[in-house]
């Protein structure tokens, strides 16, 4: 009996403690949850959680890049748009990032004949999209990525990359611009698929169903009608426009969930090894900067 008393006082005690953990525990978990929890959508941050985004991400920020443009005759201008942050934003949920938001300024001078493009001019382009990134890098973002949405910006984001070298800036600009796997999953039923077509059919099913007409999706067609007869490494501006004059390039009828889910799991997988790889660069910035102090006397530079 002697000993049972105090086993029996341990028990009860336990047995306390046990109900009290059960009764804290969710409300302590909620607590941790709103102290760490931390929108990955810059607009929704305030300015001290801002703060916290910028410490948590490392500076790595991205900035989706979509458009407004006809997509066929079943997707909404906005497709890109639309596409491209809902990958991202899933893409930071799970590697932490700061995402800038909507950013639809870019090339689309081949759309201008349709209903709904908005072509800002070339000047402008190239102006906005620096003082976006400069007024990204004051805030912290050192890491700018910019997660293409769009393939007409396809010539226009390695050049304004490429012109960062012309004066120093204290960030580097990181490029993503893959929307597909090269191969992998449900096997595709058509083989031109550019614009409008299986696969961004497929995607727009997964980021924003309710949008998409597919039973519109054969009114028009999206066949290549060759209408320009030069040698393929031979370039002109209204190439598109001469093979795809409906600006849609595939047939979105042939489109599945399946194949949008498949495709959609890959984009978001691949913008979180970016961002990943992105921060563990400590590389890019170091040989910037050697190269800027370089470039102010070329003529000391030796080999
Ligand atoms: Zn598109």
């Amino acid at each position: 009996m002697a000993l049972r008393k105090p086993s029996a006082i341990v028990a009860a005690f336990a047995a306390f403690l046990f109900a009290f953990l059960l009764v804290t525990a969710p409300m302590r978990a909620q607590e941790a949850t709103a102290k760490s929890r931390l929108s990955v959508h810059w607009e929704e941050l305030t300015a001290a959680d801002f703060r916290e985004g910028i410490r948590r991400s490392q500076g790595t920020c991205l900035l989706p890049f979509g458009i407004l443009e006809k997509h066929g005759p079943h997707l909404p201008l906005g497709t890109d748009l639309l596409d491209v942050r809902y990958a991202a934003l899933h893409a930071a949920e799970q590697e932490y990032a700061v995402v800038f938001p909507e950013y639809y300024f870019g090339q689309i001078a081949e759309a201008r004949h349709e209903p709904g493009t908005i072509a800002y001019s070339r000047e402008l382009q190239l102006a906005l999209l620096q003082e976006t990134t400069d007024e990204m890098a004051r805030n912290g973002c050192r890491k700018v990525v910019i997660v293409n949405g769009h393939g007409g910006n396809e010539s226009l984001l390695p050049y304004f990359a490429q012109t960062q070298l012309d004066k120093q800036h204290d960030y580097v600009v990181y490029i993503f611009d893959r929307r597909s796997p090269e191969s992998g999953g449900p096997p595709k039923k058509t083989s031109m698929d550019m614009h409008a077509g299986e696969s961004e059919t497929s995607k727009m099913m997964i980021a924003r169903p309710d949008t998409v007409h597919v039973d519109r999706a054969g009114s028009e067609s999206g066949a290549d009608q060759h209408r320009q007869h030069l040698p393929d490494d031979v370039y002109t501006g209204i190439w598109w426009y001469a093979r795809f004059p409906n600006h849609y390039s595939g047939d979105g009828s042939a489109a599945t969930q399946e194949l949008g889910k498949f495709q959609m799991d890959w984009w978001i997988d691949a913008v979180v090894k970016t961002i990943r790889a992105v921060k563990a660069d400590d590389v890019s910035l170091k040989l910037q900067n050697e190269f800027y102090e370089k470039s102010k006397h070329p003529l000391d530079t030796k080999p």
